[in-house]
């Protein structure tokens, strides 16, 4: 149980459906989150610089302003110093000190340390000529200490007048503002992300339902024709790839459908073809036996004519067996180099009495030596059948060319004769299993009709072709090609 939900949920993840909708998901959140965090800085640093910029610029105008007005000569009073002070403090809301060079807090927007001493570092550096300028991220505040500086007359006669500290400014400027800020930021950000985390979430789910479907209607197809279906519901082309998977598919049902369609052919022709010779021999046997005292002749000649039958017999199942041993995949093929010359020689010796006892020519028209690799008993037999066919299907007189020539990748063999011929739609046909053009003139010439797909199963495993030339009255050709080199 635990094992198939752990099944389940691993089919889930390669599944394309989970794998499009990772892809998409991540394809807009990823940019969405890296942008978020991007604006989200460039945002609250620029605001915090713009702020300190401004406040910055304040701040010397208020410098310019003590220093001018002589406010720490004149017992702190100047109105405009005042109200520049006031007016930084409100808007900033920050606490402004004034120091004098005696390190005496002489104004103090916070009225806490009026008077006193400041002992605070930033002052006593800035006394010292130093601009101090801490900035606080972690307390979230900033700080300023500058000094006050009377500069010297540009021309002067005394040179020893110089420029001189009179005080400081001291700044402390909290930056409440700008968390009130990030937190402004940050809300809007979440909410985009959210909306657009929604949306991936929306597109990546519609994306994977939209590839998939095609997908799935050719596995229902699929599911259909497994359990039974002859032919598929026609299947969806939204895209190129899968109208051709389709396609190939469709294809492939077809080839599995006419295979199928052939080998119940194939059997019904096989239990045909082995029950006529059992047919005649139990007719020839039943009118032995029913007619008491047949003459010994007529004995005779009906026991030859069972035997004939059982001959018959015996040959369409040798060559049935044969062709199913040609037709495994892994079908034996005894390859060597073979001298195909001397083979058809020995093949015409063999089939020289036939041919002479219909007072056919057997010529052999050799143009070159030929050695090629070939299964030497499988080839002879190729021959065999060829210059046998060419033989039987002749007129008396007639003549039989078996010729042989070679190029240098292939060797040819042509079986010429000047018989009956086969028309043109036959032509087609002769290669098939049990295919006789005649089937009545084929009970005396003894054929089986499964020599032409024997011939043609062996000269494929050869890797090679066989065609047919014919015109009916005027005789067949029948040109062989099997490469002189054979790679497995
Ligand atoms: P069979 O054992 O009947 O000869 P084949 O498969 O060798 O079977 O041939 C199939 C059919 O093709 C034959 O029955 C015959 O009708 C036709 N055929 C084959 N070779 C020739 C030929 N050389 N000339 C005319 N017809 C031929």
């Amino acid at each position: 149980m635990k094992k198939k939900s752990y099944e389940n949920i691993l089919s889930f993840i390669k599944s394309l459906r989970f794998r499009v909708f990772m892809i998409v998901t991540l394809l807009v959140i990823v940019p969405v989150i890296i942008s978020s965090i991007f604006i989200y800085n460039v945002a609250v640093s620029e605001y915090t610089d713009k702020k300190i910029d401004r406040f910055k610029a304040n701040n010397t105008m208020l410098k310019n302003s003590i220093v001018s007005e002589g406010y720490l000569d004149q017992n702190n009073e100047s109105q405009i110093v005042d109200a520049q002070i006031a007016q930084l403090a409100g808007e900033y809301n920050c606490r402004i000190q004034v120091i004098n060079s005696q390190y005496i807090v002489v104004s103090d927007t916070d009225s806490s340390e009026l008077g006193k001493t400041s002992i605070s570092e930033s002052v006593i550096k800035s006394i010292d000529g130093e601009n101090i300028f801490i900035k606080n991220e972690k307390e979230n505040y900033v700080e300023f200490a500058e000094p006050l500086v009377i500069a010297a007359p540009s021309i002067t006669t005394d040179s020893n007048k110089k420029s001189s500290i009179v005080g400081a400014v001291y700044i402390h400027y909290s930056m409440d503002d700008v968390v009130d800020y990030k937190e402004a930021v940050e809300r809007y950000v979440l909410i985009i992300d959210i909306l657009l985390t929604i949306f991936a979430l929306v597109t990546a789910w519609g994306c994977s339902v939209l590839f998939n479907r095609p997908i799935q209607k050719m596995h229902k197809t699929i599911k259909s024709i497994t359990l039974g279906a002859v032919e598929g519901e026609q299947n969806s082309k939204e895209y190129t790839e899968v109208a051709q998977i389709s396609d190939e598919f469709s294809r492939l049902v077809e080839r599995m459908n006419t295979q199928d369609k052939s080998r119940q052919e194939f059997v019904s022709n096989v239990s045909h073809e082995l029950k006529t010779p059992l047919t005649s021999m139990k007719v020839l046997a039943e009118s032995l036996i029913g007619n008491e005292g047949v003459p010994e002749e007529l004995y005779q000649e009906f026991l030859q004519d069972i035997c004939k039958e059982i001959d018959r017999e015996n040959e369409i199942i040798t060559d049935l067996l044969d062709l199913v041993k040609m037709e495994k995949t892994d079908a034996e093929i005894n390859i060597s180099s073979v001298n195909i010359n001397e083979i058809l020689e020995t093949v015409l010796k063999r089939l020289k009495p036939i041919a002479e006892s219909k007072n056919i020519e057997l010529v052999f028209e050799s143009f070159r030596p030929v050695i090629a690799d070939v299964d030497e008993l499988k080839f002879a037999s190729v021959a065999t059948n060829l210059v046998e066919n060419a033989i039987k299907y002749n007129n008396t007189d007639g003549t039989v060319t078996a010729s042989l020539n070679s190029d240098h990748q292939y060797f040819y063999l042509k079986v010429i004769d000047t018989g009956i011929g086969i028309s043109e739609e036959d032509q087609e046909r002769v290669f098939e299993r049990f295919f006789r053009v005649d089937k009545a003139r084929a009970r005396q010439t003894g054929g089986t009709g499964l020599g032409l797909a024997i011939t043609r199963d062996i000269v494929l495993k050869h890797h090679g072709s066989i065609k047919i030339h014919s015109k009916e009255g005027e005789g067949t050709t029948f040109i062989v090609r099997i490469p002189l080199k054979y790679i497995a």
